[in-house]
């Protein structure tokens, strides 16, 4: 069994750290040992199936600072070296090229594996996801250029003045390139997939935890026994930004029937008569 990713531990293969300048924000400086030690009671699912993500005291999350309210967030696969000043993990990171021409995988591959892993959250809960140019999104995407373990995240964050979530103001994903990384599941449990381990890290970069229990994507560990997010992690998502929304009619026009939902705008046109 492989186990690549305990959170809170600075010498984990696939994990995630805040950063020093939120734990400085936040004048926690000794918190970041209790990463995910706090499970909040679940409103969906179970309190073990999934976790969120306790930064400052508080779960996180983007836009707004309530729970189960939806945003939209904004995603860069990286370019050019990238410094971020204060980081613990992800502190800095560049293009993905020589990572994935040692992968064998193309760039257009990559690039529908990473739209794949952010659609399989939009599909869970009211999260949306667009690219955006790399010094303007939300999340970033690249290659660790100092290589160790085999992915991490980390979140900056403000906290809530309110008292609700704290709010993530950016999340960096890197993946080491000296490891292999592969598209799709081939039994290889030493050769991760792209968009398994990517869905897994954006579910740490939108403010969920590992659950603590295993048969869940957000569990740490890389087994390649299912590629799909499971019960928990749908839970944890709608937990943090509520159920995607049901398709609504906003107008209909000579038998043409528009709806809104889901991230997507639908337009039926029906021969009447
Ligand atoms: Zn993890």
């Amino acid at each position: 069994m492989r186990e690549p990713d305990n959170a809170g531990k600075g010498d984990s293969e696939w994990g995630f750290l805040l950063t020093t300048r939120a734990l400085i924000f936040l004048g926690a400086l000794a918190s970041c040992a209790g990463l995910g030690a706090g499970a909040l009671p679940a409103s969906a699912g179970t309190l073990t199936d999934y976790r969120l993500l306790v930064l400052g005291a508080a779960p996180v999350k983007w836009g707004s600072s309530v729970l189960g309210t939806g945003t939209a967030v904004s995603y860069a696969i990286v370019s050019h070296d990238t410094a971020f000043e204060g980081a613990r993990n992800c502190g800095a990171v560049g293009s993905v090229d020589e990572l994935l021409a040692s992968s064998d995988t193309s760039r257009l591959a990559f690039v529908g594996e990473v739209a794949g892993a952010f659609a399989a959250w939009s599909a869970a809960a009211d999260i949306r996801f667009a690219a955006a140019p790399p010094d303007e999104a939300d999340i970033l995407i690249g290659a660790q250029l100092a290589p160790r373990g085999r992915a991490f995240t980390n979140v900056e964050f403000v906290a809530s003045a309110e008292g609700g979530a704290g709010r993530i103001t950016r999340s960096v994903i890197c993946l080491n390139p000296l490891e292999g990384w592969k598209v799709g599941f081939d039994g290889n449990l030493d050769v991760y997939d792209f968009r398994y381990s990517l869905i897994h890290e954006i579910g740490h970069a939108i403010g969920l935890d590992h659950p603590g229990v295993p048969g869940e994507l957000m569990d740490f560990r890389y087994l390649e026994e299912f590629s799909e997010l499971q019960a928990g992690d749908r839970a944890g998502a709608v937990d943090l930004y509520g159920p995607v929304p049901a398709p609504v009619s906003v107008s209909s026009i000579d038998g043409a029937d528009i709806s809104i939902g889901g991230g997507a705008i639908t337009v039926r046109i029906s021969d009447a008569d």
